[in-house]
């Protein structure tokens, strides 16, 4: 079974008929801003603010390592980690956004995934992963809880079936998202 990447468990939480779309109509997609993020992280790690939010919890003296790919065969999943932080009781992940909206459901299971690959990799509790919103300088902690990993595992679980059943997912009850997608006009039931 192919892993799944993290970003579509992202996508999963916001509209999982985005993640159907995307396997099935690849070249449709949007380009992410995931790449102008990672090369935007590492001077962001550098700049006073990121360090001072980061020293609020506890891991500023922690080893950073950027742009780390990681997988693995037990979660079913592979990603990308924007920045690691790597202490030795405690492995973290920060996780640039570069939109100024709030950190939603959909950030707090992506950056618990790559908190799960994190863990696995390095043989040490994740037990906080931290997002940075880029607008504002702002750095958000989320705890690592035993629900979020949940989701992250069912989320493996219904992507998967999804892959094997073909099945295409209803679609978002937020239909506010319908409005900027590329898949607006792929479906008559989003009307
Ligand atoms: S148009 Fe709406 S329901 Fe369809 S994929 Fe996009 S966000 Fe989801």
């Amino acid at each position: 079974m192919d892993l799944i990447p993290v970003t579509d468990l992202k996508q999963w939480a916001y509209c999982e008929r985005i993640v159907y779309c995307r396997r099935a109509m690849p070249a449709v997609g949007k380009p992410t801003f995931k790449m102008k993020e990672a090369v935007a992280a590492q001077d962001l790690m550098e700049s006073l603010e990121v360090r001072r939010g980061l020293k609020e919890y506890g891991l500023e003296g922690a080893r950073r390592r950027f742009n780390v790919w990681l997988r693995d065969e037990s979660l079913g999943l592979s990603g990308k980690l924007d920045l690691l932080l790597e202490a030795p009781e405690e492995v973290a992940v920060v996780d640039f956004k570069l939109t100024s909206g709030e950190v939603g459901q959909n950030h707090r299971v992506q950056l618990a995934a790559y908190c799960l690959l994190a863990e696995g990799a390095c043989g040490v509790p994740a037990r906080r992963g931290f997002v940075y919103r880029i607008p504002d300088s702002r750095v958000f902690a989320l705890d690592v809880t035993d629900e979020i990993r949940r989701v992250v595992s069912a989320s493996v679980a219904a992507i998967r079936e999804m892959a094997e059943t073909q099945c295409c997912p209803e679609p978002t009850s937020v239909r506010g998202r319908c409005v900027d997608c590329e898949f607006i006009n792929y479906f008559a039931d989003v009307w």
